[in-house]
């Protein structure tokens, strides 16, 4: 049973039904907005942020603190919401959802003050000039999500975008649709002007429409597959965008690391939101002295892990009904190929839902479909190797490239490692981390994205950051304006001399 399927179509308007993953009852109705309706909402976002821009940077920040009051507030409320679209863990919804929606909202409410004011920059050459860059909003950006983590992808760009001074028009995933529409419920509630937000339903179709729209940017976060479509539109409309996409995440384990710390955080970081995570840990590759050992305390970790639909458990479903259907492939294709499962390898269908048991399998090769394709799903494929040069030179053999982790009881081995990986960011020592780390900038390299979130240029990426160049001594005329003549060139070649070609000149440029 898909999770979302088609309804009737009325005046025009194609309408899709949604249901719940963990029991699939059907949970509400949306309509796919078409080109008409986006272009509409975008011009009412570029209306109400013609005011929204011209305030300063306190003022916006003031309606994101109220956000975030808000937030911690009716907690209960947007995780029941999120809950019944995604089938998660009440723990695992406040962890990925709730958690850093505040820190984003109070994060960037701080950093906006300090990364967006004016700033005067001292010019290396044209000492007579004085530089200013003051950093613009853009306008209107539009927010295209997935379903993997539908209300902190969708809050998280909309706060960056917003208090850059931009309107925003979010187009969430038609699988979770009501999870990205309390991002409008929330900043409305918080005073935002009406219209600057708008949370648009509708599927593909709504995504193309919004990227034809005429808006400034496209944050996109998605699949690979979607991501270069969307790419491609961008370019054709001379959209700037940023393509946050999949990945095909691998684990290093040294010899030397803890062998107890990095079984546990195999298993949470392969099998967090039941691996639907970009940054999942979805490669494994282990020192042989040590596989033993660290395989046997993953699978045993592995089999305690509940899956339920209420109470206290650890995996929800798969939230996409196609996917268990990759995760099928990928495992029926391994075994084939003389894979060995030591857990799970099966649907689990006592539970109810779109349920994949959580799994370990072994004996993979690098050409398995497992190890190259994103599975998205509750899956830990494990290879032993020889060497940190054969771990390396396996982890970087991929089209992916978003994030790794490395486990060493060695800092200087585990970064000596991170430098050699063709990835967006790692962790050492730790899973999962790098995209709650808001100073650090976060991206995929390869087919896995196109540019950068977060850190230090994070809200400066939603603006425009225009120079402006004052003359400070205002003379009548400037030595290169008219009339040219030989003298002045003589002058421009003694200058030539001394500043590019004496060391105080050079000191001095
Ligand atoms: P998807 O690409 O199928 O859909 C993403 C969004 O794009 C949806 O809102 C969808 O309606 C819309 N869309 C579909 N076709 C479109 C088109 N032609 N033009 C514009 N928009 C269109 O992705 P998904 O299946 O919802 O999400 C899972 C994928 O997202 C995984 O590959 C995962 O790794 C990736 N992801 C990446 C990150 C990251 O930060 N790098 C974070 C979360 C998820």
């Amino acid at each position: 049973m898909a999770i979302v399927q088609a309804g009737e179509t009325t005046g025009g308007v194609r309408r899709l039904r949604v249901a719940n993953p963990a029991t699939k009852e059907h949970i509400g109705d949306i309509s796919v907005n078409t080109l008409e309706i986006v272009r509409e909402t975008v011009a009412r976002s570029r209306t109400a942020q013609e005011a929204w821009g011209a305030k300063t940077v306190d003022e916006r920040a003031i309606v994101i603190d109220r956000a975030l009051k808000l937030l911690i507030a009716r907690q209960e409320d947007f995780i029941s919401v999120i809950m019944r679209e995604t089938g998660r863990s009440h723990f695992e919804t406040i962890m990925m959802e709730i958690m850093p929606a505040c820190d984003a909202l109070s994060y960037f409410s701080k950093q906006a003050r300090r990364t967006l004011r004016d700033r005067k920059v001292g010019l290396h050459l044209l000492r007579n000039k004085r530089l200013t860059i003051t950093y613009q909003p853009l306008g209107v950006v539009g927010v295209i999500t997935p379903w993997n983590g539908p209300f902190i992808l969708s809050i998280n760009p909309a706060i960056q975008a917003l208090l850059a001074g931009n309107g925003v028009v979010i187009k969430p995933s038609e699988v979770t649709p009501f999870s990205g529409k309390l991002v409008a419920e929330l900043f409305r509630d918080a005073g935002l002007p009406s219209g600057l937000l708008a949370v648009l339903e509708g599927d593909g179709e709504t995504g193309v429409a919004l990227i034809e729209s005429g808006v400034d940017k496209i944050s996109f976060t998605g699949s690979v597959k979607t991501g270069r479509k969307v790419g491609e539109a961008c370019g054709r409309n001379l959209v700037p965008c940023t393509l946050e996409l999949g990945g095909k995440d691998a684990m290093i384990v040294c010899d030397d690391a803890d062998v107890v710390r990095a079984a546990n955080g195999a298993v949470f970081g392969a099998l967090m939101n039941a691996g639907q995570f970009c940054c999942s840990i979805e490669r494994i590759y282990v020192a042989e002295n040590i596989a033993d050992e660290f395989i046997r305390r993953v699978v045993a970790k592995v089999k305690t892990l509940k899956q339920a639909t209420s109470g206290e458990f650890d995996l929800g479903p798969m939230i996409w009904p196609p996917q268990l259907d990759v995760i099928e492939r990928h495992i029926e294709d391994a075994k084939k190929h003389g894979a060995t499962v030591l857990v799970g390898g099966k649907r689990n269908e006592q539970v109810g839902g779109l349920y994949y048991e959580p799994t370990v399998i072994t004996n993979v090769t690098h050409d398995m479909a497992i190890m190259r394709e994103e599975t998205f799903g509750p899956v830990v494929a494990i290879v032993r190797v020889q060497s940190d040069d054969e771990a390396i030179r396996c982890a970087n053999d991929s089209t992916y490239g978003l994030t790794a982790t490395v486990w060493s009881r060695s800092d200087e081995r585990a970064e000596a490692i991170a430098k050699r990986l063709v990835v967006g960011s790692i962790s050492v020592n730790d899973v999962a981390l790098t995209y709650g780390a808001l100073e650090a900038p976060f991206g995929g390299r390869r087919s896995s994205g196109v540019g950068q979130i977060h850190g230090e240029n994070s809200l400066r990426n939603f603006c425009y950051p225009t120079p402006i160049l004052f003359d400070r001594f205002r003379t009548k005329e400037e030595v290169v304006w008219y009339p040219y003549t030989n003298d002045k060139a003589k002058l421009l070649q003694r200058i030539i001399r001394w500043i590019w070609g004496t060391p105080l000149g050079k000191l001095m440029s």
